[in-house]
């Protein structure tokens, strides 16, 4: 199995460590020549403007949407999440806009830039969520499911082929949601 991960910018370095711990050989995504075949890709959290703007000068922005269009498992978080979501309610930029949810950047405003909590992930249980200046999710298509919910807000959601997270699971040592990803790119029936 081979996982592209996004390296252009952001914490994609944490994400390999997990996936190679657990079998999965990565592969850098930094150009376009890279962009061969994949079996699942990974959009690391970072900033999501700059990695829209260097997904773009790298001409890397349609080979990969394409992909995403075709079913490749797609395994986003925080800013990775930014540059799925179909709507954004504080960015007049659009990226991949794949996955039919409404997004609100920074959204839990300068107090409480990074914190973190406890709560449940479907079909994990009990998971440490960090946010660090993170977005959640406002509304979403009835046909996405909801993963996990921290003060009523949505930040865990799974549509076909796209896993999207507005927290940072590959920091810490907690390898349940890279282990669920593996899982939707096995094609393995996930827990309820
Ligand atoms: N605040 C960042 C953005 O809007 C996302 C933060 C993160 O990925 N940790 O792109």
């Amino acid at each position: 199995m081979k996982i592209g991960v996004l390296c252009v910018q952001g914490a994609f370095i944490e994400h390999i460590k997990i996936f190679e711990k657990l079998g999965a050989d990565c592969i850098c995504l930094r150009q376009k020549s890279d962009i061969t075949h994949i079996d699942g890709l990974v959009l690391p959290g970072g900033e999501s403007t700059t990695q829209g703007k260097l997904l773009h000068e790298l001409n890397m922005f349609e080979p990969l949407k394409e992909k995403i269009i075709n079913g490749l498992p797609v395994f986003a978080t925080c800013a990775g999440l930014i540059l799925l979501s179909e709507k954004l309610t504080n960015d007049t930029n659009i990226y991949f806009g794949t996955l039919p949810i409404t997004t609100k950047r920074n959204a839990y405003g300068r107090q409480s830039d990074s914190f973190q909590t406890t709560a449940h992930f479907k079909g994990i249980g009990n998971y440490l969520m960090t946010f660090i200046r993170a977005p959640y999710i406002e509304s979403t298509d009835s046909s996405v499911d909801v993963l996990a919910t921290v003060n009523n807000k949505i930040v865990a959601v799974k549509y076909k082929n796209q896993l999207g997270l507005a927290f940072h699971p590959e920091l810490g040592d907690d390898i349940r949601i890279h282990q669920y990803f593996i899982d939707m790119i096995g094609h393995k029936p996930l827990p309820h």
